[in-house]
């Protein structure tokens, strides 16, 4: 028997319905410039690799955000839905979209070094530099 891991989510005016099954817990936290202009705060998101579907499709707005990912928003409600890897087609969805996710760990904070200095976090995590991100992942292309 196979148990379902299947986790659901909607945006805010119920538009879209996103299904997805392959979610990692352990989140990571974004604070790039891109990222603290599109939601004000920096970007919790969950991997949720390429196991996810959608009802509703036809009021996704996509755009490329970079060269190498683009973001996605509910066109009547506004809400953001997902950051996209091109090379990898993998999905990174707002933490705070699913409501009945369990033991979340924030494993991760991206661009740490573009963190201003008016918030912080007391949770302890892994960080990784501009620098270190794309030397990085740089390293795997
Ligand atoms: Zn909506
Ligand atoms: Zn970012």
């Amino acid at each position: 028997m196979t148990v379902s891991n299947t986790k659901n989510a909607k945006c805010l005016c119920g538009s879209v319905k996103i299904a997805a099954s392959d979610i990692n817990p352990k989140f990571t936290v974004c604070h790039c410039d891109t990222c603290r202009a599109w939601g004000s705060g920096p970007f919790f998101a969950v991997q949720c690799g390429t196991q996810v579907s959608f009802e509703g499709a036809e009021h996704i707005t996509e755009y490329d955000s970079s060269p190498w990912a683009c973001r996605a928003f509910c066109s009547k409600c506004g809400t953001h839905l997902y950051y996209r890897l091109k090379k990898t087609q993998s999905y990174n969805m707002p933490v705070g979209l699913f409501a009945d996710m369990q033991d979340l760990v924030m494993e991760m904070q991206y661009f740490s070094d573009k963190r201003p200095d008016y918030y912080c976090f007391s949770n302890k995590s892994k960080e990784m530099t501009e620098a270190q991100i794309y030397a990085y992942f740089a390293a795997d292309v």
